[in-house]
This record gives C-alpha cells, sequence and structure tokens, in this order.
C-alpha cells in the first residue's frame, strides 16, 4: 500500500541536481518563439508556459527548457528547478505514450489502487500519483486528462484504447442561470453603493464564517487584517486542495461556478483588492474549463469590472495548498512555504497585502450576506454547516452539506447510508491525511475546531475518511507517512529527514514507539510549515489508539 513516485529533483535536498547550461539550439529557439506567440514573458508565467510546452509536445525537453529560459531571461538552472519541482511536468522527451495516473493515496489504496497502478497498458504508461479529489468514486485514475472514478483495468485500457484523454465537462448552471435566481445582485448591490463594506463584515462576523481550507481563521477577521495595510491589495484564491480525502471545493467549482465567483469578487470588493489570482490544482482540468468558460461570459457580460481575476494553474505539488507556498507558485516559482513574519497580509503576493480565501469559504458568501449573518450561524442546529468530503467505507460517500461541529457517526448514519455492505466501522481520518487518526469509540465527538486537539487531531478541510475492520492500520499509517515523505518541500531537515526516517521506522515489524515519538515531537516543533508539523500526525495516532496492531 505505500506506494512511492518518483522524486523531484527540483524539490531542495531531495536528488537535487544542477544541469549545466546550455547553447539554446535555434530550432527550440523558434518552437518556443512560435509557442508563445504574443504572450508576456514574465517571470510569474513560467509555470504556465512550461504547461503550454508539455500540453504541446507531452513532456519538456531540455532543449525546449534551454530556449524558454532565454526567452525569459532566466538562468536555465532557475527554469530546471521549477519544472522539476512540480509533477505534472516530465523533463525529457515525451515517449508518445499516454500517461495513466493512478492514485495511490488512502482511500484509494484501500479500494485496490495498488493492483491497478502494477498493471500495464498498451500504449500507456502507469505512473503512481497522489489525490485526485475523487475519493468517493475510489479507485481513481487518470488517462491522459480524462478521471476515471471506480477505475479498472478494463475501463483504463477502453480509454487508453480509443484515445479518450480530455476531461468530462460536467453539466453546470452557466450566468444566465445563475443570473435568473438572482445572481449577482448584491455584488450590483455592494458595487453601486447600496452596501457598505461594514455591513457586509457584519454579517460575516455574525455568521462564525471561518475559513475552510484547513486552518479555521474567523473570515472577517482576515479581511481586517488585509484592510488594515495601505494598498494596493491583491487576493489569491485557493483552489490546490490536495489534502488526500478532500473533494469538496471541486464539487464547489464544478456546480455551482458563479457563486463561487461571486464570492470572490465580493471578497475583493470588501478588501478594496485590485486583481484576483485563483490558483487551481492541476488534477481538476473539468473545473478549469468551466472557469475558463464562465470567466468568459462574465467579462462579456460587463460583470468582471473591478479587479480583473487571473486563473493559474498549479502543477501538482501538494505544499502549494500552503497559502505561501501558493503564493510563490503564482509568481512562477518552486512551492517553498516563506518564513512568517511577514504574514500574508501584509506583505503576499509580489510583495503587497494579500487576501488569501479557499473556495468553499467564498462560496457561502451571497447566502450570509444576503440571508443574514445570524440565519447562517443558526443552521446546522446552531453551528452553521459546511460541506465535507466523506470517503472510505461508507455505503454513500460524497460532499455532504452537513453541521460545522456534526460527528463522525452522524455523519455515517444520517448523511451516507450507514457502512459499507460487510464492512465493520474501525476508525476514522477526521481531517485527512494531515489530522490524524480516531478509533470508532470515538465517533461521537464533534468535529468542529479545535475540538478535537486533545486527542492529537484536527478537522482541516473537512475530509472524513472511513475505515473499516479489513483496512489494516499499519498500511494506512504507513501511506499517509509515505505521501507526506514524498510531498516535503525538502526545505527544512525535521520534514525532509524526519518524514524518511519515520517512514523507515514504520517498516519494521514493531515500532519502537519510544524513537517515533521523539522523532514525531522534534518535527512539530522544528518544521517550517504545517506540513511537516503535521506529518507525524498519523503514525501517532496509530500508535496510541492501535498498538495491538504495530507490535509497539
Ligand atoms: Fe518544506 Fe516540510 Fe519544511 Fe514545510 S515543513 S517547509 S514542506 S520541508
Amino acid at each position: 500500500m505505500t506506494a512511492r513516485r518518483p522524486r523531484h529533483p527540483g524539490r531542495g535536498g531531495k536528488g537535487r541536481r544542477f544541469d549545466r547550461g546550455r547553447q539554446v539550439e535555434p530550432q527550440a529557439r523558434a518552437e518556443i518563439d512560435a509557442l508563445l506567440g504574443d504572450r508576456p514573458r514574465r517571470r510569474d508565467l513560467l509555470i504556465e508556459h512550461l504547461h503550454l510546452i508539455q500540453d504541446a509536445w507531452g513532456g519538456i525537453s531540455k532543449a525546449r527548457l534551454a530556449a524558454l529560459a532565454e526567452a525569459m531571461r532566466l538562468s536555465q538552472a532557475e527554469a530546471y528547478e521549477v519544472a522539476t519541482f512540480y509533477a505534472h511536468f516530465e523533463v525529457g522527451e515525451s515517449d508518445g505514450r499516454i500517461p495513466v495516473r493512478v492514485c495511490d493515496s488512502v482511500v484509494c489504496a484501500c479500494a485496490g489502487a495498488d493492483a491497478l497502478a502494477r498493471a500495464e497498458f498498451s500504449g500507456a504508461r502507469v505512473l503512481r500519483a497522489p489525490c485526485m479529489g475523487r475519493c468517493a468514486e475510489a479507485p481513481a485514475a487518470v488517462v491522459g486528462r480524462k478521471a476515471l472514478g471506480r477505475a479498472t483495468r478494463e475501463n483504463i485500457a477502453h480509454a487508453v484504447r480509443l484515445g479518450e484523454t480530455a476531461p468530462d465537462i460536467p453539466p453546470h448552471p452557466g450566468l444566465d442561470a445563475y443570473r435568473r435566481e438572482g445572481g449577482y445582485a448584491l455584488l450590483q448591490a455592494c458595487r453601486a453603493g447600496r452596501c457598505t463594506r461594514e455591513s457586509v463584515i457584519a454579517e460575516v462576523e455574525a455568521s462564525g464564517l471561518r475559513g475552510l481550507g484547513g486552518a479555521g481563521f474567523p473570515a472577517a477577521r482576515k479581511w481586517r487584517f488585509v484592510m488594515a495595510e495601505p494598498r494596493p491589495r491583491l487576493m489569491a484564491v485557493n483552489a490546490d486542495e490536495g489534502e488526500p480525502g478532500t473533494f469538496k471545493d471541486r464539487w464547489v467549482l464544478e456546480t455551482a461556478p458563479h457563486r463561487f465567483l461571486e464570492g470572490a469578487l465580493l471578497a475583493a470588493w470588501v478588501a478594496e483588492a485590485e486583481e484576483i489570482y485563483i490558483y487551481l490544482r492541476d488534477e481538476y482540468p473539468a473545473a478549469r474549463a468551466i472557469l475558463l468558460t464562465e470567466l468568459a461570459a462574465l467579462r462579456a457580460a460587463g460583470l468582471a469590472g473591478g479587479a480583473p481575476i487571473h486563473l493559474r494553474r498549479g502543477a501538482g505539488a501538494y505544499i502549494c495548498g500552503e497559502e505561501t507556498a501558493l503564493l510563490e507558485s503564482i509568481e512562477g516559482k518552486r512551492g517553498l512555504p516563506r518564513h512568517r513574519p511577514p504574514f500574508p497580509a501584509q506583505a503576499g503576493l509580489f510583495g503587497r497585502p494579500t487576501l488569501i480565501h479557499n473556495v468553499e469559504t467564498l462560496y457561502w458568501l451571497r447566502e450570509i450576506v444576503e440571508g443574514g449573518g445570524a440565519a447562517f450561524a443558526a443552521r446546522g442546529g446552531g453551528k452553521g454547516v459546511r460541506a465535507w468530503s466523506v470517503s472510505g467505507r461508507v455505503r454513500e460517500p460524497g460532499v455532504k452539506i452537513a453541521p460545522a461541529d456534526i460527528t463522525a457517526r452522524a455523519l455515517i448514519e444520517e448523511h451516507c447510508g450507514g457502512m459499507a455492505p460487510g464492512h465493520a466501522f474501525k476508525a476514522y481520518l477526521p481531517g485527512g491525511a494531515s489530522g490524524g487518526i480516531l478509533p470508532a469509540r470515538l465517533a461521537d465527538l464533534p468535529l468542529a475546531f479545535g475540538a478535537l486537539d486533545e486527542y492529537g487531531c484536527f478537522v482541516g478541510s473537512g475530509a472524513v475518511a472511513v475505515l473499516s475492520d479489513r483496512d489494516s492500520i499499519r498500511a494506512v499509517a504507513r501511506n499517509l507517512v509515505s505521501f507526506f515523505e514524498d510531498e516535503s518541500c525538502g526545505q527544512c531537515t525535521p520534514c525532509r529527514v524526519g518524514t524518511e526516517k519515520a517512514l523507515a521506522l514504520m517498516g519494521r515489524e514493531a515500532w519502537d514507539a519510544p524513537l517515533l515519538k521523539e522523532l514525531a515531537a522534534t518535527m512539530a516543533d522544528a518544521s517550517i510549515c504545517g506540513l511537516g508539523q503535521a506529518a507525524p500526525n498519523p503514525l501517532l495516532g496509530a500508535l496510541r489508539w492501535f498498538p495491538e496492531e504495530l507490535g509497539a
């Protein structure tokens, strides 16, 4: 179950190597010039341009990478570092085979993804990949850009054989449909001066809305911090949900794109942010297609004015969900988290005060302001609601709109139709890969921000993965720590070395509990960002609740 993907040389310290500068070949120079056309050669567009090359030729040859570096006036080492940092860029000549990515994250692994990842398909090459946000349809695979839920050898082979590599675009309400049910009336009222910024902030404060990307910071307070800084200000939207088990932002983007966009424009209006950058994970090509279409419709209707929206494409790096790494990536660099202070609200994107919000947080804004913050707070039995991503051994996994302090047992029994046939509830992950592990006997705890601290857990982005008596806690914990080991950006030693060391120790027949706990404490205390700090949570949960399975 502990699958491994190729290392990424550009992630500092992990097999990093530098390419010597090479002469730019005239043919490569001509190809890159033709490809870029009149597109700007700005530094922050490096990742966008790398995508263009990869899409055009199926890989990024060193000759074209050198030509791109020259065109953008970057050193070749700089371009190489960025290209090799991101898992979706393949530096080298493409062999022409279709890439088939098989998800090896925990829910898909439990559903049998390992056998798929070892399969061979004529005309394709199989790669192991981290969570694709399709945990409700595990196991998941992607053929080219086409996502396959409940992937099998047969449906993968079928797609490869027919060359079906384009994403399926799900039906969604477009601009006209959204406006027919009152969409954008609130935004227009704000822009016309019929609402004040303070009145909008007051409703959001009354709602108790928190950041739903994982940190849970009160949304209105974040606005006030940014508004206290001098203009010009910017806004970044974190649409890079990569936490294994999380897929609710994809659900928002694919089912309610304009409700999300109106929320983004509303937040930008409140904070007087001059431009909006949406950073969308590359695993969501259908959401990208929808956003491109609907953003064009928004501009054509004259509704996008005020704050231009830029849609940026991630490239397969979990760490870019960390807000400062996300900013670095938008700036066209490797996604290395920044030291804080300064905080993004003070000096964020391009050094400007930056408001950062998660997709789901923005999704709720219209309802809160139109219906009143108190009414939103009264939903869900008085705690508000949020979108939960529920996956694993339940009968009906999926996105569930439920109280913001619901219990795992209520989620399973009242929203998911109970456990899947033949499975007995054993344990659950309350907050995706990083939120720790809890046994089924603690399924009546409220899944609220801060409520699980004493159990060494957190709810984060609201990804609840349910495990059964058929799942090995040892294998689950190793899968999760392997994920962090692979996704560590490598910038700091406690995380880079700690995850490797932990994984090696977890491979022993009997776990050395004192040594693992000491290692975990060092990682939690000394890592720069949340990835390294939370990476030991799976092993600590396993040791605390399931020592009998670990020989500890
Ligand atoms: Fe990078 Fe890990 Fe350090 Fe975060 S904790 S900066 S992911 S090495």
